[in-house]
């Protein structure tokens, strides 16, 4: 029981250290996450905006082709006007003139309505474009930086979870569990040292019984208030 004080007592210690080193990444990864999201969904947007534009196009040339055939139907009929041989003829074939022109007309509005829209989002896109430019480039800046604290870390980090490993073999599964359940739910703190006669975890007191009892270190005791492993150290 007292091996498994020990133990406990080094695997806080050692996730104490990783906990460091983590720390030392501060807001980076989150900064980074969030970097990467928002490129993500303005990319999105960007394709979105693309996609419309070709749209755009594609549809003013069938609007162009429609008035070219409209035109050469209207000369058509502007020629048929010239042999005609009676007021009915004429007034039908009048008719269908203004008919055409109305079509045509209808047809060059909506060309100059796909350029104007085609115009706003060719703008959009283009701002859009400078904006992912921008986000990508803090987006690898912080990378980078984070990047040299890992290098920094890195082989302490590794050396560290090695031994931890290590450790972690010898304590029993049940306790093991125990420390980490309390360790997630505490903020990494699963092993409170008893300081002159408190939790060192949340610095409730602790009967004299019960510090008698873990100093003896014959089993396990939890601090009753915030239920962090409780030890003794000379
Ligand atoms: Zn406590």
């Amino acid at each position: 029981m007292k091996n498994l004080m020990q133990n406990l007592i080094k695997l806080q210690e050692y996730d104490n250290r990783l906990q460091e080193l983590s720390l030392q990444r501060g807001e980076l990864p989150t900064i980074i996450e969030s970097l990467t999201e928002e490129i993500k969904e303005k990319t999105e947007r960007l394709n979105e905006i693309t996609e419309s534009i070709s749209k755009m196009q594609s549809d003013r040339r069938m609007f162009e082709k429609e008035v070219e055939a409209s035109k050469i139907q209207l000369k058509k009929y502007e020629d048929q006007l010239y042999q005609v041989q009676n007021n009915r003829e004429y007034d039908a074939i009048s008719s269908e003139i203004d008919t055409k022109k109305a079509e045509i007309e209808n047809l060059e509005n909506k060309i100059i309505q796909t350029l104007e829209d085609e115009e706003t989002l060719k703008q959009e896109l283009s701002e859009g474009e400078e904006e992912v430019k921008k986000l990508e480039k803090q987006l690898s800046e912080h990378q980078k930086e984070l990047e040299e604290i890992d290098q920094l870390t890195r082989e302490e980090k590794t050396r560290l979870m090695a031994e931890r490993e290590e450790i972690a073999k010898t304590i029993d599964d049940r306790f093991l569990r125990q420390y980490e359940r309390i360790r997630k739910a505490k903020g990494g703190l699963a092993v409170a040292q008893i300081v002159r006669g408190s939790c060192g975890g949340c610095f409730s007191a602790i009967p004299p019984q019960r510090i008698v009892e873990v100093r003896k270190g014959d089993r396990l005791f939890s601090c009753e208030y915030c239920g962090r492993i409780l030890v003794w150290i000379d």
